[in-house]
């Protein structure tokens, strides 16, 4: 047996090839995959732009994080999925892409997505068990991995952000501790952005501004949940921008947490400023290496701003994803997060076609997936 992968052998270029996936250990679980999302940061990697992430051994790597499918092989011993529900071949399935090791030190203190060793999936593809990232027909959760059995009636499209952008802003706004009836600021709406609006206010926030620049995303961004929305074509100063917060936000004096999903750092220095003294701004956004910024510390320090980073998320967040998306997917247009599908074939055209739509003003949403 063997099963297409796309292999992204240097920047801008991926190339079909075929790898024979692994035995599956006692424990294991080999994935079939049906949908695999292009995310802001697979672009960063496509671009060349993380290579230093590849953990000092660059060469062709399958790209992909953001992936759903079906149980193709179980490995012996394994019944059921992480919550203890019966696990069969066949079942469709979402687990993080990422891997905690579980013998460091921060596994030991539980704190999954800090291990230091999470990345085995972005080793060279020519080494075991080769079908380590999304853009394949398979791929490998290792022994002991977490795995979530997905209830009938949620897509592919659904699924698939699930264990990457939703899951992401939902372990985000836990961190921040955002409680009800809290005023929060979105910056960005697009993909996170959308998920981060409709999580905060299935948590209950009382009053939810959204800031972005293209009209469709915050029209979408009103029918996920946003109180307000602020485009910056109409208030171009972030002075304006502020202001207007400030207005909105009232008595509190600005926003009790604000959550940056941009992905530029020239509007962190804004978003803290958005922030109401003893607020908390949570940064997302600015993963790739360059993302400098400057800001004046004492104004954070006299707003006693606390700030929040996160990367990945704790794994039972993607319980909680997976069950909001099932209880709300009447509710909110969050399915319209994914606009885009390709054959695995053309990736290439692809993630031109993304980067394009990325660019572009009048663009929606700008999730493409691609489908082995
Ligand atoms: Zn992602
Ligand atoms: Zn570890």
């Amino acid at each position: 047996m063997k099963g297409k992968a796309a292999v992204l052998v240097k920047p801008y270029q991926f190339e079909i090839r075929e790898y024979p996936p692994p035995p599956v250990e006692p424990g294991g679980i080999l994935i079939k995959v049906t949908a695999s999302g292009i995310c802001g940061s697979d672009l960063h990697y496509w671009r060349g732009e993380m290579k230093p992430m590849l953990s000092g051994k660059p060469g062709p790597v399958i790209l992909g994080h953001e992936l759903t499918g079906v149980v193709h092989t179980l490995g012996p011993g394994v019944t059921t999925d992480s919550r203890g529900l019966p696990l069969k071949e066949g079942d469709r399935v979402v687990f993080p892409y990422f891997f905690p090791c579980g013998h460091c030190y921060n596994c030991l203190r539980g704190e999954w997505n800090h291990c230091p060793h999470r990345f085995r999936f972005r080793a060279s593809v020519e080494e075991y068990p080769y079908c380590n990232g999304g853009y394949a027909e398979y791929f490998y959760l290792y022994p002991g991995h977490f795995v979530f059995k997905v209830p009938e009636g949620l897509s592919d499209e659904a699924l698939t952000p699930v264990n990457c952008a939703l899951s992401q802003v939902i372990y985000a706004l836990h961190r921040a501790n955002l409680q009800m009836g809290d005023a929060v600021v979105i910056q960005g709406a697009g993909g996170l952005g959308l998920y981060a609006v409709a999580a905060a206010k299935e948590r209950g926030a009382g009053l939810i501004i959204s800031i972005d620049g293209v009209k469709g995303r915050l029209e979408l961004a009103r029918q996920c949940g946003a109180d307000h929305v602020i485009d910056i074509n109409e208030l171009k100063e972030p002075q304006e921008r502020i202001a207007r917060v400030k207005e909105l936000t009232g008595y509190r004096g600005g926003a009790d947490v604000v959550l940056e999903v941009v992905g530029y750092p020239q509007v962190i220095p804004e978003g803290l400023d958005m922030v109401r003294k003893g607020g908390v701004y949570v940064e997302i956004g600015n993963i790739w290496p360059g993302s400098n910024v400057t800001f004046d510390m004492s104004r954070v320090l006299f707003n006693m701003t606390t700030i929040i980073t996160t990367a990945h998320y704790d794994p039972w967040i993607l319980s909680v994803a997976v069950d909001f998306l099932e209880r709300t997917k009447d509710k909110y247009p969050l399915t319209r997060v994914v606009s885009h599908k390709f054959p695995l074939e053309q990736i290439n055209e692809a993630f031109q076609q993304a980067e394009w739509l990325g660019r572009q003003q009048e663009a929606q949403v700008t999730r493409a997936i691609l489908v082995p």
